[in-house]
């Protein structure tokens, strides 16, 4: 099995029945051996630097129903919030002073936030803050409203693609959105000239290895600028609330098999990765992974925006957290660094 690792390191690619046989048959020296190669990988591209962004989880109101989401339309104990632009502005001056230069806009898709509202807040940062990114997380939207956004001055777009099989897509969806819609965003985002991310949940419901296969083929063909991934983690009033999270072990294994098959790729240690393991966000970036995205979101909310049960942070002020990251990653021997941190192809 180390020969498939070395292969994929020196090939960025395997078959799929390789792809399959590794995930199966995989160890936890075969683990290490991966991780060897992985953080090799990383080094030449990224050093020991871990790029920050400022996560504002500016809305949880959402017109969707995902199966396994927290924040989804007809969850009724969810407490419903939006940020005014004034608040996601003093989000954003309290992190460039804590030295963030990409920020995070994610939210559910909230039609409250049109183009033109949407277009005026990435606008006014970009205005107050040049040297920053912006990054948007919000769903799905027309190849005009991405196009309005891009030349309003977005930099970057993150959609999980969340699984690349259909079949298994419709098993975590309602019947109104379409795995099919769903890539081809992430294409239009790329062609438009967006950095663009997407990725998926490490043991969610019914997922197969090959699903985990697919994903690692869909990822090879999009040639995304980020991959996010991070466990499934139940949430308590969702129709997953009884199913079994991801595991800890198997995310970091698909970590490192993504940093060899996309060496430059820009790869997040996610929070969910932190909420199900305390030491989760250090072992991703010891698994390859060269991105960590603090909260910004004012502690008022927090608690709001809560995808899946005890996800950490909500306590926290942005300093904190800012600070608590910065500790962690000296703690394993790596940097925070002020930067925008674009992908090496861009900078
Ligand atoms: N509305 C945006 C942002 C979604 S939230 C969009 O559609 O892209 C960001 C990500 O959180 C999702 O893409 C999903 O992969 C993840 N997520 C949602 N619920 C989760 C859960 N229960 N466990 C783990 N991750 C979850």
């Amino acid at each position: 099995m180390k020969n498939l690792i070395d292969k994929l390191f020196e090939t960025q690619n395997l078959l799929p029945e390789e792809f399959k046989q590794l995930i199966k048959g995989r160890t936890s020296d075969l683990a290490q051996y991966l991780f060897e190669k992985s953080r090799q990988v990383r080094f030449e591209n990224y050093d020991h630097d871990v790029y920050i962004r400022g996560l504002i989880e500016f809305t949880n109101y959402c017109k969707n129903d995902c199966f396994y989401c927290g924040i989804r339309n007809s969850n009724s104990n969810a407490d419903r919030y939006r940020l005014t632009q004034e608040q996601i502005l003093e989000c954003c001056r309290s992190g460039h002073a804590l030295g963030f230069r990409t920020f995070v806009l994610q939210g559910g898709e909230d039609s409250y936030f049109t183009d033109d509202k949407l277009v005026n807040m990435i606008r006014a940062i970009k205005s107050l803050y040049p040297d920053c990114a912006i990054t948007l997380s919000i769903g799905e939207r027309s190849h005009e409203s991405y196009q309005m956004l891009f030349n309003a001055g977005a930099d970057r777009y993150l959609l999980r693609h969340e699984t690349a099989n259909n079949e298994h897509y419709k098993k975590l969806h309602p019947k109104n959105l379409s795995p099919e819609n769903r890539k081809a965003c992430l294409f239009d985002l790329k062609k438009i000239g967006y950095q663009v991310g997407c990725g998926f949940m490490v043991g969610s419901p019914y997922q197969t290895v090959d699903n985990l296969v697919e994903d690692l083929i869909f990822i090879k063909e999009l040639q995304p600028h980020m991959v996010g991934i991070g466990p499934f983690i139940p949430h308590h009033d969702t129709p997953f609330a009884g199913q079994t999270g991801g595991t800890l072990e198997l995310t970091l294994f698909m970590l490192g098999l993504v940093r060899l098959m996309v060496p430059q790729v820009l790869l997040p240690s996610t929070t969910a990765l932190g909420t199900i393991d305390p030491m989760g966000r250090e072992q991703g970036i010891l698994a390859g992974a060269n991105v960590v995205m603090p909260n910004l979101s004012p502690t008022t909310v927090r608690e709001k925006y809560m995808l899946y049960d005890n996800k950490i942070c909500t306590g926290d002020e942005a300093a904190e957290c800012r600070f608590c990251m910065q500790k962690r990653m000296e703690g394993i021997g790596y940097e925070v660094v002020v930067s925008r941190g674009d992908h090496h192809s861009l900078q």
